[in-house]
């Protein structure tokens, strides 16, 4: 794997503030919130747009509300959740950004540009849902900090608009929940984060556009299937069989794959949206012939995709699968009837996969403890 470039260093621009976070509010709440300080619910609309279209970063920058509103708010909301700390772009063009929340933590998003098979430019933002993670999967780095919190609403949107901020002309076209944390597992700022990202007075996201990807948490799967969004839902499944993947994924104890699967079969039935599956290409552990085969046969045969993940190496105990392997894995499958496809490993030049940026800094001890 090639070296990570070093990280740029932010300075931070100031002290981390403890007030309310207006991002974390759905346009209905800053409307009450307003209506509650004695003003008409446009002007909530009004800030509704201005945090979650034009991206403002202080109160000074809603230029369309009276002085002494801009002061008044200023006095009981922050708007930014976090500083960025941190920021790598890759060869390949994947940027990375890392900030650090008021209570300390700090989380990493990655935006990933690339053009989609009919050649139209895109750029999918990878977000977090959780400092760490409780899932404790053996092959992720995330998994190996346990779990902290879970992030707030408008800490998870706030990542895709930094890149925004950053470089207002590269728009964020797509945004896939894959970065640190499980968002089942925070499922309510999940959804929420999902219904900001794609409110019309918003970045009016299709949520298309828009992937949630979970180690497989069957009663949140169940949950989500009702709440009438159009995501596409990702399942980490990584083995064809419980023995394996409990040895990966200790979730696999709680709910087996027959049970994960069914749920996600129910899922696609009730939504009509084709679910993907995850399966991170470990050599020698899960990247055989026969369990391309095995796979081949639990999975529903109709919409299911499967997305092959080449391993990105975070841990000794484990290595990523030869790229040949991965495509005679690949070819096993769609022998089989099932649509496959490799994904481009991006950014590894920044350690761009899930939770190595946080774990990186800590091994360099650029960051204390806590
Ligand atoms: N917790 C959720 C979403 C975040 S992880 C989940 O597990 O699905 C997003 C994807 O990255 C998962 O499929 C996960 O298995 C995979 N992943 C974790 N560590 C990885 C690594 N080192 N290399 C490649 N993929 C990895
Ligand atoms: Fe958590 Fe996903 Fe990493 Fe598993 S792979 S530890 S669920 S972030």
């Amino acid at each position: 794997m090639t070296q990570p470039l070093p990280m740029l260093p932010v300075a931070p621009t100031r002290p981390a503030s403890t007030l309310p976070c207006a991002l974390d509010y759905d346009e209905q709440a800053l409307v009450a919130t307003f209506a509650m300080l004695g003003h008409p619910a446009y002007r909530g609309r009004q800030v509704f747009r201005d945090l979650h279209q034009r991206h403002v970063a202080s109160w000074e920058g809603c230029t369309n509300l009276p002085r002494e509103l801009r002061a008044q708010l200023a006095e009981r909301y922050r708007i930014l959740p976090g500083e960025l700390v941190g920021q790598a772009i890759s060869q390949d063009g994947t940027r990375k950004r890392l900030v650090r929340l008021a209570d300390g933590q700090d989380i990493e998003t990655v935006a990933i540009p690339a053009i989609s098979p009919a050649g139209a430019h895109r750029l999918s933002v990878c977000v977090s849902t959780q400092a760490g993670c409780a899932m404790a999967c053996t092959f992720c780095a995330t998994g190996r900090m346990g779990l902290a919190r879970g992030l707030t609403p408008g800490e998870i949107v706030d990542q895709v608009y930094g890149f925004e901020r950053d470089a207002p002309s590269e728009r964020p076209t797509h945004v896939v929940f894959m970065g640190m944390g499980e968002p089942l597992h925070n499922y309510a700022a999940t959804v929420a984060a999902v219904r900001l990202l794609s409110h019309a007075n918003g970045v009016n996201l299709s949520q298309r556009r828009i992937t949630v990807s979970t180690s497989g948490l069957v009663p949140q799967i169940e949950q989500l299937a009702g709440e009438g969004l159009e995501i596409t839902l990702a399942i980490s499944l990584h083995a064809p069989d419980d023995t394996l993947r409990a040895s990966l994924m200790p979730i696999n104890r709680r709910y087996p794959l027959a049970e994960l699967i069914a749920a996600a079969a129910a899922y696609a039935h009730k939504t009509g949206r084709r679910v993907s599956y995850e399966y991170v290409l470990l050599r020698d552990v899960n990247d055989a012939l026969h369990h391309a085969d095995r796979l081949a046969t639990i999975l529903p045969p109709k919409l299911s995709h499967v997305n092959l993940i080449p391993y990105n190496a975070t841990d000794a105990s484990y290595r990523p699968t030869p790229p040949n392997a991965a495509r005679a894995f690949r070819d096993r499958l769609l022998g089989a009837g099932v649509s496959t496809t490799i994904r481009a490993s991006r950014g590894r030049d920044i350690a761009a996969a899930c939770g190595q940026l946080k774990a990186e800094n800590r091994r360099q001890g650029t960051r204390s403890p806590g």
